[in-house]
């Protein structure tokens, strides 16, 4: 299997950011999840350089939602990312991991009053779904003494080729306003006292392993662009969202990078502020091809079963990685303390939860395994952890970071006094 090269074996053990994962699990436990530090700077820099060596004044926003942890956005912060928030937890995490509040955008759908106050309070920008959120975000701002700088989430009504559940830019989704309306709303918030309409925003979908549908959003946005800069509209930003996949099949065919993304889109963008006469900040909001193969899970083997499949139950399942339960996706599995071995069996790693699509891989060629060995599940740090759960009230794993062969906890374990920890006896029951 292809390792990426902050992954590699040495003497039969998985290294990360050359720490020995073996001894990682013994000194934290498991399960534990272990993100380099240094290959989530690589990815951000690669990012960020493909876009800028062809227009200078590019804005990358980390999407928060693929991993909150506080260490990865301040890593992020560091290097001048932005990051698009989603949720009053991430606007905190963003201001609190040092992200100016002007690099942040606070994205989504279904925002509360409480969350759009606190994104006014802090001088956040808002891209705002619905004309319904625009009028309330004015009477907030005005309430404040403010003015919310805005931009609008546009529905460019396009299918991509990706999981139904993470197609974001379909007519038929819940996000964004329908491309044909969008003239309309500018000149509804132009016609608001609070609100500043700055900047314009989409966001197609993520794990989009093809350029094509980007280069259609850029293009779709880019008319936009200009229909709103005859209109008056003054854009400062140009957002085109997240959204680039990532080779969860290491052996697979190369899929398309940041420079690929950069080569198609940033011409269209480049072609559509000519025509519209302006130069705004071009924004973009990579979270998964970010963050996404920093991180490894270890799970250690509670127990192997020769039954219909030969089942290797470990102590990680769908509490801490959904993904292969909830869009069926495919994620590398390695046998950390014998990465070297020769692959003889067929196993399917099994969770820990009463669940039967609690299944982290199948049928997956592997070295011989005994229990007590380490298993890795690779390419777990994007919507790994952060969709975690306590289902079946098992405590969250740890998180560590490592970074030129040091290593530090990142995030404590849950214990099993944390899960009461916010429950609370009705007074009947006393
Ligand atoms: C989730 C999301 C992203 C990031 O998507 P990735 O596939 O992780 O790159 C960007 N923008 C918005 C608005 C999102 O909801």
């Amino acid at each position: 299997m292809n390792l990426p090269p902050h992954l590699s074996v040495r003497d039969s053990h998985l290294y990360i950011g050359g720490t020995d994962t073996v001894e990682l699990a013994e000194r934290w436990g498991t399960p534990l999840y272990v993100t380099d530090e240094a290959r989530i700077i690589e990815k951000f820099r690669q990012y960020r350089e493909a876009l800028e060596k062809r227009y200078p004044d590019v804005r990358v926003l980390y999407a928060a939602k693929a991993n909150g942890n506080l260490a990865i956005l301040r890593t992020l912060a560091a290097l001048g990312a932005g990051a698009d928030v989603f949720s009053s937890g991430e606007l905190l995490l963003g201001i609190r991991a040092g992200i100016p509040p002007e690099r942040l955008l606070f994205n989504g759908s279904s925002k509360s009053r409480e969350d759009l106050s606190l994104a006014v309070a802090n001088n956040v920008p808002v891209s705002v779904d619905s004309l319904d959120e625009l009028h309330q975000l004015d009477e907030i701002a005005g309430n404040a003494g403010k003015t919310a700088q805005i931009a609008f989430r546009v529905n460019p009504a396009l299918e991509v080729p990706t999981h139904p559940k993470i197609a974001t830019g379909l007519a038929t989704t819940k996000f964004g306003i329908a491309h044909d309306l969008i003239p309309g709303v500018y000149r509804e918030a132009l016609e608001c006292r609070n609100v500043d309409p700055v900047g314009i925003h989409c966001h197609i979908g993520s794990q989009i392993l093809e350029i094509e549908p980007f280069a259609r959003a850029a293009g779709v946005m880019m008319k936009i662009v200009s229909d709103l800069t005859a209109m008056g509209v003054n854009l400062r930003f140009v957002d085109l969202g997240g959204g680039l996949g990532i080779p969860y099949h290491h052996d697979s065919d190369p899929v398309p990078t940041p420079e690929d993304y950069a080569a198609a889109v940033v011409p269209i963008f480049l072609e559509g502020i000519r025509k519209a006469g302006i130069s705004p900040e071009l924004w973009v909001e990579p979270g998964r091809s970010l963050v996404s193969d920093s991180t490894v899970l270890l799970a250690r083997v509670n127990s192997v079963k020769d039954a219909h499949s030969k089942f290797v139950n470990v102590d990680a399942g769908f509490n801490l990685l959904v993904r292969p339960a909830m869009y069926d996706s495919y994620h590398e599995v390695l046998v950390a303390n014998r990465a070297g071995g020769k692959p003889e069996e067929i196993y399917t790693i099994a969770g820990p939860i009463c669940e039967t699509g609690d299944i982290l891989a199948s049928d997956r060629m592997l070295p011989r395994i005994a229990t007590g060995d380490l298993i890795a599940v690779l390419d777990t740090g994007a919507y790994g952890f952060a969709m975690s759960s306590q289902y079946n009230s098992r405590p969250r794993c740890a998180e560590v970071m490592v970074r030129d062969g040091q290593a530090a906890l990142m995030r404590r374990a849950e214990t099993l006094e944390d899960l009461t920890a916010t429950m609370v006896t009705p007074p009947w029951q006393r």
